[in-house]
């Protein structure tokens, strides 16, 4: 796919960041330089991760977001050396530790299965990586209790893991995670094995757990938009083996660098669009017949007249009014399907041809397929979106 310009520029600011060797209080807690990671071999070859640049700064939490398959895990791999990189290096505060074995890296990791010792107890899964290290008996234990005590288990500290619900064995994964006091923790799709109900709550605890420990770096890989926002400072996009965007949360959300990170980061309307005058942060743009006002995003020397672009319209911003309300298009209901909390409606407005429109409006809708509404769109209407890292 075409590389967005704006995710280029930040990939060589990154690099251009990086020093050549030695540890220092100003180096990145985490970076990852270009590293590629290929399975297979010759004409099987595949890469599951390519060229990927990051830098995390100590105490920062960054979300790697993706579809299955598209290298989140691959990378996080290769930090905790569970992979080789096929090329680049990965680094801690400035040490190149891309040769190190796993057990030398000091590295917390979390995965979705908990890998628990199964014939052990909770204490000992949490003391297994602590024995290794050469400390003294009281102080494996003191250390197992205050971990265990992090995450509310301190009363579970004798079971066995079937002893144990879902969440609780990943509260003890977590718990054997912080137990060697890690600087950076890295978290794969921990929740992904819990109900919803569930992964909720533990959102919120890993929320707490992550205000607790302001000096540990975190890197969290998950498919799931509503953990990314609610936990990361900053959310790295992936797709197809590379970081695609990166950006805080909030410039993410509110002014997405390509459809696909729009979509991808909770759900958009994408309508291709011709930009027309520009004023400011607002755009005038061209949607089928229709004239729409649009918020331009930084920088805005890209918005020039008649260059095609999206417009990304958030579902839940979209109104449905009466027919002919004021400043409402005309509109009718192609599919409606009660999600609970919300409706989502599919819309075929007139005057925006070829183009459904997805809308959710509170609670449970009562408009039925083929009725007629009105339709009334934010003002402005969206924010516009570059075509080069739009959908394909
Ligand atoms: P994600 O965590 O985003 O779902 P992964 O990093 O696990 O993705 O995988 C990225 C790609 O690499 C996928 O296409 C996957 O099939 C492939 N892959 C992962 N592990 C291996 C492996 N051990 N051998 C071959 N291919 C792999
Ligand atoms: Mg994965």
């Amino acid at each position: 796919m075409a590389q967005n310009p704006l995710t280029r520029r930040k990939v060589d600011a990154e690099l251009s960041a990086s020093t050549p060797s030695g540890a220092s209080p100003q180096q990145p807690a985490i970076a990852f330089d270009r590293v590629t990671v290929s399975y297979g071999r010759g004409k099987n070859s595949t890469d599951a991760l390519r060229d990927f640049t990051l830098r995390v700064s100590r105490g920062e939490t960054v979300a790697l977001l993706g579809p299955s398959g598209s290298g989140k895990s691959t990378a996080l791999k290769s930090l905790a050396g569970f992979v080789r990189p096929t090329a680049g290096r990965v680094r801690l505060s400035g040490n190149d530790i891309t040769d190190l074995p796993p057990a030398r890296r000091g590295i917390g990791v979390v995965v979705q299965s908990y890998a628990l010792f199964p014939h052990m107890r909770v204490r000992d899964n949490v003391a297994f990586g602590l024995r290794a290290r050469k400390l003294s008996k009281r102080e494996v234990g003191e250390r197992v209790e205050e971990a265990l005590g992090m995450v509310s288990m301190s009363e579970y500290g004798s079971r066995l893991p079937r002893e144990l619900s879902g969440g609780q064995q990943q509260r003890v994964a977590i718990a054997r995670a912080l137990a060697i006091k890690p600087d950076v923790l890295l978290l794969d799709e921990p929740l992904a094995a819990l109900d919803a109900a569930l992964r909720q709550t533990m959102v919120g605890e890993l929320q707490r757990l992550r205000d607790a420990l302001p000096d540990t770096t975190m890197l969290y890989v998950t498919h799931d938009q509503t953990e990314a926002l609610a936990l990361a400072d900053r959310i790295g996009v992936m797709r197809d083996a590379r970081l695609v965007d990166i950006g805080t949360t909030d410039e993410l959300w509110s002014r997405p660098p390509s459809g696909f990170t729009a979509s991808f980061l909770g759900g958009a309307n994408l309508l291709p669009c011709k930009v027309g005058r520009v004023s400011g942060a607002t755009a005038l743009v061209e949607v089928g017949e229709k004239m729409l006002s649009a918020t331009a995003p930084e920088p805005m020397s890209r918005w020039t007249p008649g260059l095609p672009a999206h417009l990304c319209i958030r579902p839940h911003e979209i109104e449905v009014t009466a027919v002919g309300a004021q400043r409402s298009l005309r509109a009718r209901v192609t599919t409606s399907v009660w999600r609970g909390a919300s409706t989502r409606l599919t819309l075929a407005v007139d005057g925006l041809p070829d183009q459904l429109i997805d809308a959710d409006v509170a609670g449970r809708a009562d408009h039925p397929v083929d009725e007629v509404v009105g339709v009334r769109l934010p003002d402005p209407a969206g924010t516009l979106v570059d075509t080069a890292g739009g959908p394909r």
